[in-house]
């Protein structure tokens, strides 16, 4: 299978919604709490309707499991008319109730073939104008098969910023500017110069264990401080050799917290492709076939591979 069609459906409607993003992002969006209390905005329902359209009607077969419902929206008129506007600017056919089912399309379940979606990783990042992904990969048979990760905010070498990152199993990560068409082949730093050495964790603080990730990076050699990061733009810091390593252990806040699919499986293969490794905390690889939640893993070690065992054994031996 070459995958073809699917990264090329997946990186055009990633892209599109990227720019519905930053669009919308200009226009300083208004933040609405989830039930879980999480931020959500037009521009989150806009990329999902975008990107549920597109796989729908490449794949109609094809179950999708993405982080947003409609229901918000559906029970606020001026929310969607807004919405509406936002995606009209790339679908002119867009109205509210085809919106809304566009949306709804994400709501699959887990088979055999699904692909799962965060229009936006890392709102709290879109919102305070830093890091965030457009998030979409392809799991077959628990196996992530594609992954595309849209980070319009993404630093490059040049100065500019925006990056697309893509891999398909077994055949690399690559890297290409956004509007740029040049990909450039992922690699993962080697680090061997302990000075250079750095690691990734979230800006929220709620959203892992910060003490215990300085411990452990400390117990591996690193002594520069933590590079903090929104969203999987952290698995293309480690993809891309920033970072040799990104930590993201169970906040004591919520130690039965279990990680949504749609927060890992495109930054996994990235990482994997460009020669890293990524297990739970334990040691065991992400389990992508139980449903929308990582519930047989707990807290994510993602490496450059060469230090991953010693991170597992530093992380046992002060447990
Ligand atoms: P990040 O930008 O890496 O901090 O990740 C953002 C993601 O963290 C959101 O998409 C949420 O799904 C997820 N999240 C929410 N609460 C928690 C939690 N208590 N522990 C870990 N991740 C969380
Ligand atoms: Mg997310």
């Amino acid at each position: 299978m070459s995958y073809e069609l699917e990264r090329r459906v997946a990186i055009d409607a990633a892209l599109m919604a990227a720019k519905l993003c930053e669009r919308v992002r200009k226009s300083m969006p208004q933040a609405i709490a989830k039930n879980d209390k999480s931020p959500v905005t037009i521009a989150d329902y806009g990329s999902q309707a975008l990107i549920c359209r597109a796989i729908a009607e490449a794949f109609p077969h094809d179950a999708i499991i993405a982080e947003e419902d409609a229901t918000t929206l559906n029970d606020d008129n001026h929310l969607l008319a807004q919405a509406t506007d936002s995606i009209r600017d790339f679908i002119p056919e867009a109205t509210p109730e085809r919106v809304i089912n566009w949306i709804g399309l994400g709501s699959g379940v887990i088979a055999d073939r699904y692909w799962t979606l965060d229009p936006i990783d890392g709102t709290k990042g879109f919102l305070r104008d830093d890091q965030y992904a457009v998030a979409l990969a392809l799991v077959e048979n628990g196996q992530v098969q594609l992954g595309v990760l849209v980070c319009p905010a993404y630093p490059l070498a040049d100065g500019g910023k925006g990056a697309l990152f893509t891999a398909i199993r077994g055949r690399g990560a690559s890297m290409t500017p956004i509007g740029g068409d040049m990909p450039q082949g992922l690699k993962v730093a080697a680090g061997e110069n302990a000075d250079h050495l750095r690691f990734v964790e979230s800006v929220e603080s709620g959203h892992g264990d910060q003490s215990r990730q300085a411990a452990i990076a400390q117990a591996v050699g690193i002594t520069a401080p933590s590079l903090r990061m929104d969203s999987q733009a952290k698995y293309a810091a480690v993809a891309s050799g920033e970072a040799v390593l990104y930590l993201r252990l169970p906040s004591p806040k919520t130690p039965d917290y279990r990680e949504k699919i749609w927060d890992h499986a495109a930054g996994v293969l990235v990482v994997e492709e460009a020669g890293g490794k990524v297990t739970d905390m334990f040691g065991q690889p992400l389990d992508f076939s139980q449903g929308s939640k990582l519930v047989k893993n707990q807290g994510t070690i993602v490496s450059n591979g060469i230090i991953h065992q010693t991170v597992i054994d530093a992380l046992a031996a002060l447990s």
